[in-house]
């Protein structure tokens, strides 16, 4: 396709999936696409990575659009796609030179339009892959076979004209070039030999360093070195004398346990000691004790066997006192009998005899034998002259000397009333012949009582 010297001829390049060119094409045959005059089947469901290119009459590009398209699935451009890709070449802002000085580049992060952002792709720049790159070679070879008509006579006069000039300046930049690359070298190897130069002084100076500081460390070293084997030896030292106090710390143990076991053992013998003196002293308590009250019971008992002795003694002088009165008495008696028995005697020889009177038993004529115990009681001789106890005789005297009723009543004062003379001793029954008609008491068991009283 053949285009004017001062035109700008335009392509679209198709990017597969690997990012790699898939097709190349003039911009007439896009137009084709786009109006839907060839069906492409294979983009045919997917969307296309494409970029539009403008290139001068030096095969150099100057513009270019990172735009996405969609095809239906009969590989139909998508009806809806309208993108003004000229007037966003136009308005694209400055990108990187390709060769004919910054080129115009519309891709998703640099769009003149941000309506059309997200309708348009980001190139990948990394190297290697390098897709401006991949496109400057592909224009540069030019299998579209995109050819500029030569521009006019006086047009390329002054092309010619300004083709030598241009020759010159090149000869001589060239030749200035070539001189200044020269004096540039001859300065580089100076510049370099100074470089080795001072390289070597610093290693130098950096080897000396070394050795000072490794001198220094060497000394430091041995320094150390010394101070850790004063430290070795501290240590040691301590640890001995640690040692040796430790050996001193379990003798002093040892002898406080010793003294210990001396003391306890010492304290349970005082302990067994004074057990043993106070059981000691307990059966001295209690021998004492026993021979103290053995002493005073033998006292005691002597004592009492004194007392007894004594009595024994007394009952029997009493007794000797009794029967020496008793024989006294008798003797008494005897002396009297004696005496009185000569004169009655000599009385009675002479007809004279003893009558007594006693009542009840009228006049009594006693023999000499009976005058002793006449003498001794009248009134039990009486009693048995009557026939009856000496209790009954008294009773009966006492009633015939006074013949009233002996009741007495609660208030203790006598009856008293008068009664007739009972002048027989045996008749009389005491309760009975000694009561008034209405205190007097039938039965025996009261007149024995009351003659018994
Ligand atoms: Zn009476």
């Amino acid at each position: 396709m053949i285009f004017d010297h001062d035109e700008l001829a335009t392509a679209v390049v198709f990017f597969g999936n690997d990012g790699l060119v898939a097709r190349e094409m003039h911009y007439s045959e896009f137009e084709a696409i786009l109006d839907n005059y060839v069906p492409t089947p294979e983009w045919s469901g997917k969307q296309a990575r494409v970029v539009y290119l403008s290139i001068d009459n030096q095969l150099r590009i100057r513009s270019l659009v990172f735009f996405l398209i969609g095809f239906t699935r009969q590989g139909l451009i998508d009806p809806n796609w309208n993108l003004p890709l000229d007037k966003i070449a136009g308005s694209a802002m400055r990108g990187p030179d390709l060769g004919a000085g910054p080129i115009r580049l519309a891709c998703a992060s640099q769009c003149p339009i941000q309506y059309f952002k997200s309708m348009l792709w980001d190139p990948n720049l990394r190297a290697g892959s390098n897709q401006l790159g991949l496109l400057k070679k592909l224009v540069a070879r030019n299998r579209l076979g995109i050819q500029f008509k030569d521009a006019p006579e006086s047009e390329l006069n002054a092309v010619k004209a300004a083709a030598s000039a241009e020759r010159m300046e090149k000869q001589i930049s060239t030749e200035l070039r070539s001189e200044y690359a020269k004096e540039f070298r001859d300065q580089m190897a100076q510049m370099l030999k100074d470089q080795r130069l001072r390289t070597a002084t610093v290693a130098n100076d950096g080897k000396r360093a070394i050795s000072t500081l490794k001198l220094e460390h060497n000394h430091r070293i041995e320094e150390y070195r010394v101070i850790i084997e004063e430290k070795n030896r501290a240590l040691a030292d301590e640890r001995e004398r640690n040692q040796q106090l430790k050996d001193t710390i379990d003798g002093q143990a040892k002898k406080i346990e010793g003294l210990r076991e001396y003391f306890e053992h010492k304290i349970e013998q005082a302990e067994g000691v004074g057990i043993e003196n106070i059981s000691a002293l307990k059966d001295n308590f209690q021998l004492e004790s026993e021979a103290k009250i053995e002493a005073a019971t033998t006292e005691l008992k002597d004592m009492l066997q004194m007392r007894e002795m004594e009595l024994l003694y007394r009952n029997e002088q009493e007794s000797q006192l009794r029967d020496e009165i008793t024989r006294l008495r008798k003797e008494n008696q005897q002396l009297l009998s004696n005496s009185g028995e000569q004169l009655l005697n000599r009385l009675t020889e002479k007809g004279v005899s003893f009558v007594t009177y006693q009542p009840g038993a009228g006049h009594i004529t006693i023999p000499l034998a009976d005058t002793y115990s006449y003498m001794e009681n009248p009134l039990a001789y009486s009693a048995a002259q009557c026939g009856v106890t000496e209790s009954h005789y008294k009773a009966w005297l006492e009633h015939y000397q006074t013949p009233v009723c002996h009741h007495t009543d609660e208030q203790g004062s006598l009856c008293g009333e008068n009664l007739p003379r009972i002048e027989n001793p045996t008749d009389f029954h005491a309760g009975d012949e000694d009561r008034c008609e209405s205190h007097k008491e039938i039965g025996g068991a009261q007149s024995l009582k009351l003659v018994s009283g």
